[in-house]
């Protein structure tokens, strides 16, 4: 439970509820994606589930060769409770969690998307909501479909069971429903953990049964020293703070992206030995090599060549060298390549939905290199309020810019970010939004 970086508060809660023996039996884990929340609803299932759950003193450190420092919020003598690692059970729920769930574990119980289509017997679904087939299915039982109720079977290593259901924001009414007459009288020894980023889309009646756990955004220091972390397969310093900046927050999209520049790598490298190849055999052929082989390239840059290719961009409308449409078109392509990366993570994803993604990553970066133009301006660059970190500063700045118009320039970005979730055409709101940065810009000059 103490490998999740920066939930203090949250492993506190946790710890209080475990040491008074009053683990409530449904529990809300709310905050914004990626920041720990389904990884600690996995440790706390396996504290619970634990054959031989150890105490130790919060301010003791070094136990066991495990250097891990108290947990906030908690007194020194307060007596934690953690999972022995080593039973049957503990080992059941690590092998799953290699795998992205706890798979392995009989009474551990975990609902995600991925269920969905399991599920559809129509075959037809999206993946993007929750049935109460799913619900059904995973939890609550179907005799039509003769499929037993989960939640009401005994726990199969008498400990109790744990069901985990990860973006249960994707619920449907009816799957909310069925959900929640299990929930208003649960069976002994059964804990549910529903794990939401927007608690407001489930049913009230649902939230008043859950016990809540707030989560918050991790501060960029957390973030920046796990991407660090691993010599050399870590990333160096200054892309580490980069990417703990755009990460907003949340480490499973820093974790995400970090991914995603190896696999830039290892399919831009597969593609040079293709092509090598390729002109290889044709020099024995006899033939004139050609250049068709370049082509072949996996052109995606990542993350952070947008970034920073996009600073460039943006430095040259602000001085003039660079006009809307260039912007425009900037923008439009490092979406294209953020869509075919999704696609490349999930085959069953929408590229349409991917490219709007793309695009709202992309107007949050360009909103916030504004803002930094803005801070650097006042001589008070980020981390100087003693927030943020200081580093991961937005490269390619050198134009002149009017303050007064920042925020102005920002509201332009955050709108569009807003429009393209309301399924704007993107080429109009693009051109619409870089035309507007532009005759800010010209107006002020
Ligand atoms: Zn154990």
């Amino acid at each position: 439970m103490l490998n999740v970086n920066g939930q203090d508060r949250a492993i506190a809660q946790l710890q209080r509820a475990l040491h008074a023996g009053r683990l409530a039996s449904t529990w809300m884990f709310a905050g914004p994606a990626g920041v720990g929340k389904f990884t600690l609803a996995v440790e706390l299932a396996r504290t619970v589930l634990c054959d031989r759950p150890v105490q130790r003193k919060n301010g003791a450190s070094g136990n066991g060769g495990a250097h891990l420092p108290a947990v906030k919020h908690l007194p020194e003598d307060f007596a934690l409770t953690l999972a022995c690692g080593e039973c049957e059970s503990c080992r059941a729920i690590a092998a799953g969690a290699a795998g992205g769930g706890g798979g392995n574990h009989p009474d551990l119980h975990i609902i995600t998307k991925e269920l969905i289509r399991f599920h559809d017997a129509s075959g037809k679904s999206k993946g993007t909501t929750m049935s109460i087939h799913v619900i059904r299915g995973e939890i609550t039982g179907d005799p039509g479909e003769n499929k037993e109720a989960k939640i009401a079977k005994r726990a199969f290593r008498g400990r109790g069971k744990f069901f985990i259901i990860d973006e249960a924001d994707l619920m449907e009414l009816a799957a909310q429903n069925t959900l929640l007459k299990s929930l208003e009288e649960p069976p002994p020894d059964t804990y549910m953990v529903l794990i939401t980023a927007s608690p407001q889309d489930l049913l009230s009646t649902i939230r008043s049964r859950s016990q809540l756990v707030e989560f918050g955004e991790l501060p960029d220091e957390v973030i920046m020293r796990q991407l660090a972390e691993g010599g050399a397969e870590g990333l160096p310093k200054e892309d580490a703070a980069l990417m703990a900046r755009l990460a907003r927050g949340s480490m499973g999209r820093a974790l995400r992206w970090t991914h995603d520049l190896k696999v830039i790598e290892k399919k831009n490298a597969d593609a040079a030995v293709r092509a090598e190849k390729k002109a290889a055999r044709a020099e024995a052929a006899g033939e004139r090599s050609d250049e068709e082989a370049a082509t072949e390239k996996f052109t995606p840059g990542g993350i952070l060549a947008w970034t920073r290719a996009l600073g460039r961009v943006l430095d040259a409308l602000v001085a003039g060298r660079a006009n809307a449409s260039e912007v425009a078109e900037a923008i439009a392509e490092y979406a294209a390549e953020y869509s075919a990366l999704q696609l490349e993570r999930d085959k069953l994803a929408s590229a349409d939905r991917a490219k709007r993604d793309g695009i709202q990553i992309l107007m949050g970066i360009v909103a916030e290199w504004f803002a930094d133009r803005l801070r650097r301006g006042l001589g008070t660059p980020r981390g100087a309020d003693g927030k943020g970190g200081g580093g991961g500063a937005l490269p390619g700045m050198t134009g002149a810019l009017d303050y007064a118009l920042v925020p102005q320039l920002i509201a332009a970005a955050r709108d569009a970010e807003w429009q393209i979730d309301m399924n704007a055409n993107d080429k109009i709101l693009l051109a619409a939004t870089t035309t507007k940065w532009e005759k800010l810009l010209r107006e002020s000059a």
